[in-house]
């Protein structure tokens, strides 16, 4: 939300208020985590020297708006943007996105007593499908719960992260769940919409799934969409070729993939520093999705914060990625990034960090590919 709306921001200060007082000047470096409280006038000069170099970066950036993204050594590589509310669009025009790669539609849910209805939400889905012109738009089933709880939702669960979330909660509220598909297929005539299914685990979720799908279809006389799941739970990352025979694409979510992999709630600053997306584990089953899924032609995108990471284009590039989803505002740093690597230096490199045990030896790789 803070980055929509360009704001600098850090979380998980604790008593900050308390040391605080009214009035003092503070430097809030969002890029580096760092709070600094009435900076001394050297510490200052430093950082509106910084903050001048980060605008003349941004402008510099601009001017890739309109150049196709590629490698050095020709192959083309896809960058999209990651919405929450029709909004957002102007940032993703700003960044010259391929198109929307995730509408994350439970911001239309949140934040209010009552559901959407299908008119409301056909009015949003349709906005974004008429503004991206033709480009893709991948519209996010509703996926509550957990770190996006509705009001009055989830507050009794025993563990909310690991509880009647995201595709769960949608199979359990049919009706909810048709009038958001019904919405969303009515939109689908004004554009390139596309239907993205979140938190997948099971066959028998996505056959539900596919058949509610059918059923608002028929309800309104409709066609072809495609449709495809979110990979963020590692059993749909490891069972994968069952998820490919049923979908048209494939989108791996990040954020959650490192959560449940790593069982850390990404919500709780106490284990943050434990969330790890270097983790061989979490690097094995980023590279094993993207390498099945092309071998077995399932267009494979990741949308989680990994994709926005400049520090890890060139190994998503080196383990195969070619489609890249983030927040607009990442999107340029990443188009450079893209525009100055080889594939073939860096996969070699990245198959040497999937062979890597050693988290020391991990980051010399990373630091080797990123110069
Ligand atoms: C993810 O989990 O990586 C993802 C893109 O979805 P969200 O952050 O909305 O859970
Ligand atoms: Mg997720």
């Amino acid at each position: 939300m803070a980055r929509s709306l360009n704001i600098p921001a850090l979380v998980g200060l604790h008593h900050a208020r308390h040391m605080i007082r009214e009035g003092e000047l503070l430097i809030v470096d969002g890029s580096q985590g760092v709070l600094i409280v009435d900076p001394d006038p050297i510490v200052l000069a430093e950082y509106q020297l910084r903050q001048s170099q980060h605008e003349l970066e941004k402008k510099k950036l601009r001017r890739l708006k309109t150049t196709p993204a590629a490698t050095l050594d020709g192959a083309p590589v896809e960058l999209y943007a990651n919405i929450e509310l029709p909004q957002d669009l102007e940032g993703v025009h700003e960044a010259g996105a391929q198109g929307v790669g995730l509408f994350r539609t439970e911001f239309l849910f949140m934040n209010r007593k009552d559901l959407p209805g299908e008119d409301e939400q056909y009015e949003a889905y349709r906005e974004v499908a008429k503004a991206m012109g033709g480009k893709p738009v991948v519209i996010r089933t509703l996926d509550v719960g957990a770190d996006k709880a509705l009001s009055g939702n989830g507050a009794l669960m025993p563990n909310p992260a690991l509880g009647l979330r995201a595709i769960r909660f949608c199979l359990a509220e049919p009706q909810m769940f048709l009038t958001q598909l019904r919405a969303i297929l009515r939109a689908s005539k004004h554009g390139c919409v596309r239907i993205l299914l979140p938190m997948v685990a099971h066959v028998h979720e996505v056959e539900q799934a596919l058949a509610f799908i059918r059923q608002a279809k028929e309800q309104l006389d409709d066609k072809g969409i495609e449709v495809g799941g979110m990979i963020e739970i590692p059993a749909a990352a490891l069972a994968l070729p069952m998820f490919m025979k049923r979908l048209d694409f494939l989108s791996l979510g990040t954020n959650d993939l490192i959560q449940y992999t790593l069982a850390i709630d990404r919500t709780d600053d106490a284990v943050a520093h434990l969330y790890d997306p270097l983790h061989p584990a979490v690097l094995h089953l980023v590279a094993h999705v993207i390498q099945t899924a092309t071998r077995g032609g399932t267009p494979v995108a990741v949308c989680g914060e990994m994709a926005g990471d400049l520090a890890l284009t060139r190994l998503l590039l080196g383990f195969g990625l070619r489609n890249f989803s983030m927040h607009p505002a990442q999107l340029p740093a990443i188009k450079e990034r893209v525009l100055r690597s080889s594939l073939a230096e860096v996969q070699p490199l990245a198959q040497k960090v999937l062979r890597s045990s050693d988290a020391a030896k991990t980051r010399e790789l990373l630091a080797k590919l990123n110069a």
